[in-house]
C-alpha cells in the first residue's frame, strides 16, 4: 500500500523559524546543580506534605501500609493533572492544524517490542550490594564503587541488564502466544498507526500524531515522590517530516516545547534545555535535548526532544511487512519520513509545576503558603464561600455556585472562618475566592479576592461571569 499524499490538501504552513539561540541553552557543566539560589532542599518535603494535606497526591494502598512507588491523585490532584494534560493537548493538538490525536492500546504483542528494540535493549544496568542487599541502577549512582544504602565500597556485583518492561499474559491459557507487554512508552502506538492515521486524516508530512496516556516501567530505583514511578503518564508527539527538513524541525520543536513551560508559569531560571553529548545519544538519533527543571536535588529531565531519523518506521516496515513510505505526488518522490519526538511526562511535569509555584510569605504574624500556579494549571479557578452557614446565605450562595460552575471549575467551602478558608484556597492555588455575605442579598454583589495580591473588589453578581472570564482567559 502506498501512503498517498492528497495533492488537493493544502493547509496553511507552519514554518520552523525559531532559533535555539532564543532560549536558555546551557550544558550540564555550565552550572552545578546545587549553586542556584532558587534551589531550596526543604521544598521536597513541603510538597509531599502539602500533597497529602490538601488531597493532591496520596500514597497508593496507604491503609495497607502503602505500595511503594505508586500514587493516587486526590480530588485536587486529579484536577491539576488533568489541567497539565489539557494544556499540553491544547498547545499540541487543538491549536495546530498539522497535529492529530490518538489513543492507542496499553497492551501490545511482543512483535511490536521486538521491532522497536525494547525487548533487546530497554534495560538498565542493575547491581546488587553484597553487604546489604540493596539493588541499584549503576548509571544513576554518584559513585559506582560505593553503596548509597550502607556506605560500603567495592561490594557491588557485576552489572547485569534488567529489562524494564512489564510482561503479562492475554487470555486464560499460559505459554507461548499469550505473552503481552504493558507499553513502556506511548510512542510505538503512534508509529504502528502511522499509515492508518496518515490515510484517514489526509495529512502530509510535516504532520504529527499526539497521544497522552499511561506507561509502565519496572524501574529499578523508583523514587523522589512522583518523579520516577513504575506507572506514570506521558504526553508524546511524533512529528513526521521530509528527511531534508529534520534538523530545522528539531530546532523548532526544542523551542516550542521550552516556550510551553514558560507560557505556563515556569520561571526561566528553573528551566533549561540541555543538548545530549554524543556518547548519550542512541545510535539512531542525530540529536536529542532534554528540557530540565531545577528540582530540589538538582537539574533533572522533564521532557526529551529527539531527532529519531527514520529508525522507527524502518523497523516496523521490516518486521511487519507493511509499506510505510510516503509518496509525495507534488515531487513524485517516495520516502520514509523522519521523526521528531517531544516526549514529556505528565505526572513528573505536574510535580515540577507544584515546586515552581510553591511560595511562603509573611502576612502579619502568619506564614501564608500559596501556590502561584498559572490559571490554566490551577486545580480550581474559583472558590465560592458563603460568609456563614445560615440558610439565608447558603441558598443563594449555592445558586451562585451553580451559575459559576457552568463556566469554571469551582470549589464550594463553608467550613471554618473566612480567613482559614482563604488560606486553604491559597494552598491549592485557587486564583479567585468569591465571598457571599449578608449584604450580597441586598446589593446583589460579592467580594472577590485575588490569590497573589490578596486584593479584594466588590463585583455585581450579574457581571461576575464576564469579570472572571476576562481575568482567567
Ligand atoms: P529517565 O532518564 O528519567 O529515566 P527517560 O529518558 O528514560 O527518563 P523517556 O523515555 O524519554 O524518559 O520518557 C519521556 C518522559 O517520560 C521523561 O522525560 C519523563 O518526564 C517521563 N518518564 C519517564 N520515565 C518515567 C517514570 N518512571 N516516572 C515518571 N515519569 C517518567
Amino acid at each position: 500500500m502506498w501512503l498517498d499524499g492528497d495533492a488537493s490538501h493544502k493547509s496553511a504552513e507552519i514554518v520552523p523559524t525559531a532559533s535555539l539561540a532564543l532560549l536558555p541553552l546551557r550544558s550540564m557543566s555550565d552550572e552545578a546543580a546545587t549553586t542556584s539560589p532558587a534551589n531550596d532542599p526543604s521544598l521536597f518535603d513541603k510538597i509531599v506534605n502539602l500533597s497529602k494535606r490538601r488531597g493532591i497526591v496520596y500514597q497508593s494502598a496507604e491503609i495497607y501500609g502503602g505500595f511503594r512507588s505508586t500514587y493516587d491523585y486526590g480530588p485536587v490532584g486529579v484536577l491539576m493533572l488533568r489541567n497539565v494534560k489539557d494544556a499540553w493537548w491544547r498547545a499540541m493538538v487543538q491549536r495546530r492544524h498539522d497535529v492529530v490525536g490518538l489513543d492507542a492500546s496499553i497492551l501490545s504483542p511482543p512483535q511490536v517490542w521486538q521491532a522497536s528494540g525494547h525487548l533487546q535493549n530497554f534495560s538498565d544496568p542493575l547491581v546488587d550490594c553484597r553487604n546489604c542487599g540493596a539493588r541499584e541502577r549503576l548509571d544513576k549512582l554518584d559513585d559506582p564503587e560505593q553503596c548509597p544504602s550502607c556506605g560500603m565500597k567495592g561490594q557491588f556485583t557485576e552489572a547485569r541488564q534488567f529489562n524494564l518492561m512489564f510482561k503479562t499474559q492475554a487470555g486464560p491459557v499460559e505459554g507461548a502466544g499469550a505473552e503481552v507487554y504493558l507499553r513502556p512508552e506511548t510512542a510505538q502506538g503512534m508509529f504502528i498507526n502511522f499509515a492508518n492515521v496518515q490515510y484517514t486524516s489526509r495529512k502530509k508530512p510535516p504532520f504529527g500524531i499526539a497521544q497522552i496516556g499511561k506507561s509502565f516501567r519496572n524501574e529499578i530505583t523508583p523514587g523522589n515522590f512522583v518523579f520516577r514511578t513504575r506507572e506514570f503518564e506521558q504526553m508524546e508527539m511524533e512529528y513526521f517530516v521530509p528527511p531534508a527538513e529534520a534538523d530545522q524541525w528539531y530546532e523548532y520543536w526544542c523551542n516550542e516545547r521550552m516556550q510551553w513551560y514558560l507560557d505556563h508559569g515556569m520561571p526561566a531560571e528553573k528551566l533549561r534545555l540541555r543538548p545530549h553529548d554524543a556518547d548519550e545519544l542512541s545510535h539512531y538519533s542525530s540529536g536529542t535535548s532534554d528540557v530540565e527543571f531545577l528540582f530540589p536535588w538538582g537539574w533533572d529531565e522533564l521532557e526529551g526532544i529527539a531527532n529519531r531519523g527514520n529508525f522507527d518506521l524502518t523497523q516496523h516496515a521490516e518486521h511487519s511487512g507493511a509499506k510505510l513510505e510516503y509518496f509525495d505526488q507534488a515531487t513524485n518522490e517516495k520516502y520514509l519520513p523522519h521523526v521528531i519526538e517531544p516526549a514529556a511526562g505528565a505526572t513528573r511535569t505536574m510535580m515540577a509545576f507544584l515546586m515552581a509555584a510553591y511560595d511562603e510569605e509573611q502576612v502579619n504574624d502568619d506564614t501564608r503558603v500559596v501556590l502561584r500556579l498559572h490559571h490554566r494549571i490551577a486545580p480550581y479557578k474559583v472558590a465560592v464561600l458563603p460568609l456563614s452557614k445560615k440558610p439565608e446565605l447558603a441558598g443563594p450562595c449555592q445558586e451562585l455556585f451553580a451559575q459559576l460552575a457552568d463556566h469554571f471549575m469551582c470549589d464550594y467551602d463553608e467550613t471554618q472562618n473566612i480567613g482559614k478558608r482563604y488560606r486553604r484556597q491559597d494552598e491549592i492555588g485557587t486564583p479567585y475566592c468569591v465571598t457571599f455575605d449578608f449584604e450580597s442579598i441586598e446589593d446583589r454583589a460579592v467580594t472577590v479576592r485575588e490569590r497573589d495580591s490578596m486584593e479584594q473588589e466588590r463585583v455585581p453578581i450579574d457581571e461576575l461571569v464576564g469579570w472572571l472570564a476576562e481575568r482567567l482567559a
